[in-house]
């Protein structure tokens, strides 16, 4: 293929990426995003192919095995997957991002011919800085996301763990780290390039092994964020604008991403970046057990309280996303909201076990767009609420975040429900949230729980109604 005819579907897919972005933005057109993504990666994909066809028979089999195997495990997962293991899936798919940065880095150094980036021994400058920004980028993404996924996944404590000198040894090894890209770049040598990869593979495990559960949203978007870097890395070693332009892509909006998150949780990005935050203090044991009275009512009591309520705001949370409760809580939103009531639904950015997760739950389940509200948008109005109702959230409405010093939660801002005439809890005992931490709202005169299965208490409820 023409070298020009190439650089303009090249642009074609970057400009598709950007409509995929601008469409992900939003609930209503995130379907027609994922579409223009899907396309401009088919471009992508058949452009590379075209201009540059493998040379021979056992070359397309490699290509077509890699898609067809890859393609079909990932439609499988993509499938099979459980909206709340999502986060941990990410994590694992930016694990893969990494690795391959790491392996097409390899083979440039091995066959820079093969590249179009020099000989054996005299690879020109610029390619050998790509190649080992792409290394060492990647092999960090790769620990940092198995690490993130394990956290995610149970196989380890989503627990703060914290190693003594945990910063000294991050701030050595990344200062180690440069020293030797420089020496690197300088000399072009194998046996520091395999250095550079390992101590890349031990800092990555590092900066996110002291992160606690309640901060990993904001480590799986910065991983996001370094898996597009490193792809980028490799877009320019491999010399393909497409890349490029999605790298670049990934690597800003999770970057931004992280931003925002850290903004919203109040943490600092710096200490973000170093592995340090949420490893200050340690959380309480979970699935507290307490043996203070609280008031537990039943979904008749419940249905009675709402259906007499002028406004209700509802909260959801992990629990819902679990107990799969969003088609129930609409028909009960829907219920209430022809006895007159004025129903509003409050999202935090960090309910359930990624960003936008509920939001994804409540559209799935066809709530109206607009009554949908962002945790700044509503949270002035619940003071004006009869009704707070809580469906399996619990750490977003801690008040310990906004009271608490010692708390792993501190300084994460919350959903105001005990600002509600009631706040009615569902959930199925007194267990704690992904935090670990005890919710003091439980004990509150204007709080009554409602115990048990989120999906079968709103079932109730409606029956209630
Ligand atoms: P949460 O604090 O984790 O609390 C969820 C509550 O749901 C639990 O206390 C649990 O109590 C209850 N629950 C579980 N299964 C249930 C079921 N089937 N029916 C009814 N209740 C059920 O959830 P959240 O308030 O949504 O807060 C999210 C937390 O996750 C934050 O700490 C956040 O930092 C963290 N996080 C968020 C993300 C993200 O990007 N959104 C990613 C990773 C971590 P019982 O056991 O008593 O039922």
């Amino acid at each position: 293929m023409n070298a020009n005819i190439a650089a303009v579907l090249y642009l074609v897919s970057g400009i598709l990426f950007i409509l995929a972005l601008r469409g992900l933005s939003h609930p209503t057109t995130s379907r027609q995003g994922n579409l223009f993504g899907m396309v401009g990666m088919g471009i992508a994909v058949l452009t590379t192919l075209a201009l540059s066809p493998p040379s021979d028979v056992f070359g397309w089999v490699l290509v077509i095995a890699g898609i067809g195997i890859g393609g079909g495990i990932g439609a499988v997962v993509a499938r099979r997957i459980a909206m709340t293991a999502m986060p941990q899936l990410v994590a694992a798919f930016h694990s893969l991002v990494g690795l391959a940065a790491v392996l097409v880095a390899a083979a440039a150094l091995y066959a820079p011919a093969a590249f179009g980036i020099g000989t054996p021994g005299d690879i020109h400058g610029a390619s050998l800085v790509e190649m080992v920004l792409g290394v060492a980028i990647g092999a960090i993404t790769f620990t940092g996301s198995i690490i993130a996924f394990a956290k995610l996944n149970g196989n380890m404590s989503g627990k703060p763990i914290m190693l003594p000198f945990r910063h000294l040894i991050n701030i050595g090894l990344a200062a180690l780290l440069l020293i030797l890209i420089v020496a690197f770049v300088l000399t072009g040598s194998i046996p520091l390039f395999w250095i550079i990869t390992i101590l890349s593979l031990v800092l990555g495990g590092l900066l996110i092994i002291p992160i606690g559960g309640a901060d990993m949203p904001v480590v799986v978007s910065m991983l996001n964020s370094y898996s597009g870097w490193a792809a980028a890395g490799i877009g320019f070693t491999l010399g393909n604008t497409a890349l490029i332009i999605t790298g670049a892509l990934v690597g800003s909006s999770g970057a931004i991403l992280s931003y925002i998150m850290c903004k919203a949780m109040n943490r600092s990005f710096i200490s973000v970046i170093l592995g340090g935050f949420g490893g200050e203090t340690a959380g309480g044991p979970a699935g507290v057990v307490e043996t203070r009275p609280v008031k537990h009512g039943s979904a008749e009591d419940a249905a009675y309280i709402m259906k007499n309520a002028q406004k209700v705001i509802i909260v959801p949370g992990y629990g819902m996303a679990v107990a799969q409760a969003q088609h129930a809580l609409r028909e009960m939103g829907d219920l209430l909201k022809k006895e007159g009531v004025e129903v509003k639904y409050a999202i935090h950015p960090v309910a359930g076990r990624m960003p936008g997760h509920m939001n994804v739950l409540l559209a799935e389940a066809q709530v109206p767009y607009d009554e949908v509200f962002e945790l700044e948008d509503i949270n002035s109005e619940f003071a004006q609420a009869d009704v707070a109702f809580v469906i399996g959230a619990n750490d977003v409405t801690n008040p310990a975040a906004k009271t608490d010093p010692a708390s792993p939660i501190f300084g994460m801002p919350i959903l105001d429900v005990e600002k509600a005439k009631t706040v009615l809890f569902i959930k199925r005992g007194m267990g704690s949230g992904y935090a670990g931490v005890e919710n003091e709202l439980f004990f509150r005169d204007n709080t009554m729980m409602l115990f048990g299965d989120a999906k079968k208490v709103t079932e109730e409820v409606l029956k209630g109604l």
